[in-house]
């Protein structure tokens, strides 16, 4: 008999992956599935940074990379972080990776043993969760507030932190909740920090570039006094809509960059190379495909909070960024996964239930709205009529 390592046990998954395949199965027996389930835009990647790819891959970049990325890719990170967040970074302290995804994998992985706690977001993106219990740490979460446009309370944060705590996840603009922490708790949270000098903090703002009503992303890495202590995560897949190209950065404090670079080197030795090359044409090439794309989802936001709190025993919180509405849906009667499951199943609709991102996403469900206006009209109508069918 195999006998697998009892942490195996421990680990999570993403949910939004087994809803994909089922929608795609109902698709498959000719079924007009509306999917307002995956956390991803419906764009193609821009034309420019296809070609790069190819250039890349004509010009010969065929073999292993620098672990950490090649430098014109570091030095490009280093100058969208001070064209985007105002902060100058060294180039050495950006590792380049497959995916936002790896940098929270290692970030976790750096912290996270038995005896450790590491502080989380609920609801949030389940991978945090999983990674953190993979580790045998502690998972504590940090109850996101619906009335606070799914932010956190900042004191009640710091008063989550114990002697054992190593790692605080921050996500903001969010997955699931679209929601945003405002600059005055961020200021609340670091100026806390202070006192906590033993706990490191992950940044996960890979929806930097997806907020809307006219307020700037507020960014923790302007925050000088966490320069040692924080890891941001960012990287290409939804800004550029290159999820399939697998390709995200982490800048880490000084001291941790080496030690994720050795990371990379045991568990994926380098990012490809010709994503690599397709990934400055990006940071560097005409940004107006990005800023369409977030004009697009800003209309889209603006009608689905319509077209949600309109309907009965629904109410929507209004998202402040990234592309996802997170209704309550508590007064239609129905738990999160029966939501989930009965839409997909009658009204041919994938959305994903809240409690696929943690116990407190009870009552809640989870629309991406990473489709067009009229595919999302469609699907709120199809469950508007499902609602007014049932006794
Ligand atoms: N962080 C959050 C909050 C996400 O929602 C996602 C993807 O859904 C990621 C990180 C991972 O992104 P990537 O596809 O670059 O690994």
């Amino acid at each position: 008999m195999l006998l697998p390592a009892v942490a195996m046990d421990r680990l999570g998954t993403e949910s939004a992956f087994e809803v994909l395949a089922r929608a795609q199965t109902l698709q498959a027996q000719g079924r007009d599935v509306i999917n307002l389930g995956i956390g991803q835009p419906d764009f193609p990647t821009p034309g420019h940074i296809v070609e790069a790819a190819v250039k890349a891959l004509r010009d010969g970049h065929h073999g292993y990379t620098p672990a950490n990325g090649i430098p014109p890719l570091r030095e490009a990170v280093a100058r969208d972080m001070a064209h985007h967040r105002g902060v100058t970074v060294d180039p050495d302290d950006v590792v380049v990776v497959p995916g936002g995804k790896v940098t929270m994998a290692f970030a976790i992985q750096m912290f996270g043993e038995p005896g450790a706690e590491i502080l989380y977001p609920d609801p949030g993106f389940p991978i945090y969760r999983s990674m953190i219990a993979f580790t045998g740490a502690m998972p504590v979460p940090v109850r996101l507030y619906e009335a606070n446009g799914f932010s956190f309370d900042a004191d009640e944060v710091l008063g989550q932190i114990t002697p054992r705590t190593r790692l605080l996840i921050v996500n903001s603009p969010a997955n699931p909740t679209g929601g945003v922490v405002p600059k005055d708790e961020l200021d609340k949270l670091v100026r806390g920090l202070a006192e906590h000098p033993h706990v490191a903090v992950l940044s996960d703002e890979i929806y930097a570039r997806m907020v809307y009503d006219n307020v700037p992303h507020a960014s923790l890495t302007t925050y000088p006094e966490l320069q040692d202590r924080l890891i941001l995560l960012d990287g290409w897949s939804k800004t550029y809509a290159m999820t399939g190209w697998r390709i995200g950065w982490g800048v880490w404090p000084k001291a941790m960059a080496p030690l994720a670079t050795r990371l990379a080197i045991n568990v994926n030795s380098c990012v490809n190379a010709a994503t690599q090359w397709a990934a400055i044409a990006a940071l560097e090439g005409p940004q107006d495909e990005v800023d369409a794309m977030v004009h697009a989802f800003d209309d889209r936001r603006l009608r689905i909070l319509e077209l949600l709190n309109a309907l009965p025993g629904v109410r929507c919180a209004r998202p402040g960024g990234a592309f996802y509405a997170f209704p309550n849906i508590e007064g239609t009667g129905l738990t999160a996964r029966q939501a989930q499951d009965r839409w997909l199943a009658d009204a041919s609709v994938a959305v994903i239930a809240g409690t696929s991102f943690g116990d407190l996403g009870e009552g809640f469900v989870r629309f991406s709205y990473a489709a067009s206006l009229e595919r999302i009209e469609e699907a709120v109508a199809r469950i508007a009529l499902w609602l007014e069918a049932q006794p």
